[in-house]
């Protein structure tokens, strides 16, 4: 049987690092027919848009997307962003998981990060400094809430629903469920924040309550960073709204090892969009020095979404032997970043395939 994927090269380490990623999809002896689908810098000027309407027939179409990063030309508003919002994807899930070989300050960390993609302070509801609305705003929020803003401020506007939390809460349970997990830890800011983190946390502890067989637990986030960072073992699933969910996966990412093995996914109802946590990383384009197995991994999560769940775990345990043995690694696993040593991006491209095939 063949699957459809759209498949988006992206900008900057996206295409190589893609490449590689399909390359390892294709090892696994999974037939997938792709749609190739150019987005981003490298389209604006001829298209007029990073982000044209083509891509997201095709993602409509085929319902899945291993993707590249994207870069967001001056003047459009995050494409990212924007890809999110058309298509929905409202649940971005980025397991931070620790593999053998991985040096970092703990071993065997293991952390899903659930993230509210649609909402929150991170949509990009801003008004701008000075602006004749930001003025009549301002006044808005003065007479109505009795607060005095600087008139010199610009305004950002975090909104955050019932539906869209009862959304992301049932996805995380859902998701510990079906995996196993310990339980869900709820991170936000609700002692503050009682409109909006406060409806976040009430609505999932409603959610919780359908989930009986699941732990649940809430952490104010401050204090939830914190003891990530000193005991990330106790924590398993975690769901966040938007921002938060930006911060502490990378956070998280940084507790195994970094950008280079930090996978993800967005789901939405119709379709999901599989891609690497971190963004263009511009320094290294073109020079074959980017390490591609975070978009491998999060090609063995494409895998399982489609039902290849065999696949896909024997790409990741492919990925897991690599690092393990350490020698065709790019800089950013190797002791120090100008190890001579370091494997370039195709190197580690044909270790993965070569366990694959083997
Ligand atoms: P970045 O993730 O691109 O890079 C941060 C640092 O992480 C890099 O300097 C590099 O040292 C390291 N890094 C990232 N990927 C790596 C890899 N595969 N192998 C080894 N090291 C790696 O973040 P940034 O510099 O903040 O963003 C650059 C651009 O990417 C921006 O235009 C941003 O908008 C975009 N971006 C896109 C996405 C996305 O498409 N989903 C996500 C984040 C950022």
């Amino acid at each position: 049987m063949s699957h459809r994927a759209t498949l988006i090269p992206g900008d900057g380490v996206g295409p190589e690092l893609v490449d590689s990623a399909r390359v390892a999809v294709e090892a696994t002896g999974v037939r997938v027919e792709w749609d190739v689908q150019t987005a981003g810098l490298s389209v604006t000027e001829r298209e007029g848009t990073p982000l044209p309407e083509r891509v997201l027939e095709s993602i409509r179409g085929t319902g899945v997307a291993l993707k590249g990063p994207l870069g967001t030309p001056a003047g459009f508003r995050s494409v990212n962003v924007a890809l999110r919002v058309a298509l929905d994807l409202y649940a971005s899930v980025r397991p931070c998981r620790w593999y053998p070989g991985v040096r970092s300050r703990y071993e065997g960390v293991d952390v899903v990060v659930v993230r509210e993609t649609t909402e929150g302070s991170y949509t990009g509801i801003e008004l701008e400094q000075g602006a004749p609305e930001t003025g009549e705003l301002l006044g808005f929020i003065e007479r109505t809430t009795g607060t005095h803003v600087r008139s010199d401020s610009g305004l950002s506007i975090k909104a955050v629903s019932e539906g869209a939390s009862e959304r992301i809460a049932r996805f995380a349970f859902a998701l510990a469920k079906t995996h196993g997990r310990r339980k869900v830890t709820a991170g936000h800011k609700a002692n503050i924040m009682k409109y909006t983190d406060g409806l976040f946390l009430e609505t999932a502890r409603r959610v919780a309550l359908e989930y009986p067989d699941v732990p649940f637990e809430d952490r104010i986030i401050d204090n939830l960073t914190m003891q990530l960072v000193q005991r990330p073992a106790d924590y398993d699933v975690l769901v966040l709204p938007n921002l938060y969910g930006d911060i502490l996966s990378e956070l998280c990412a940084g507790l195994v090892g970094g950008l280079g093995v930090a996978p993800g996914a967005n789901h939405g109802e119709g379709c999901a969009v599989f891609e690497a946590t971190h963004g263009t990383a511009p320094r290294y384009r073109g020079l074959g020095r980017a390490n591609p197995m975070a978009l491998m991994l999060s090609g063995a999560m494409m895998l399982r979404h489609l039902g290849e769940t065999a696949a896909g775990d024997r790409l990741e345990a492919a990925v897991a032997e690599v690092i393990a043995e350490g020698r065709d690694v790019t800089h950013d696993l190797k002791p120090t970043r100008d190890d001579p040593t370091a494997a370039t991006t195709s190197r580690v491209r044909d270790a993965v395939v070569a366990r694959l095939v083997a």
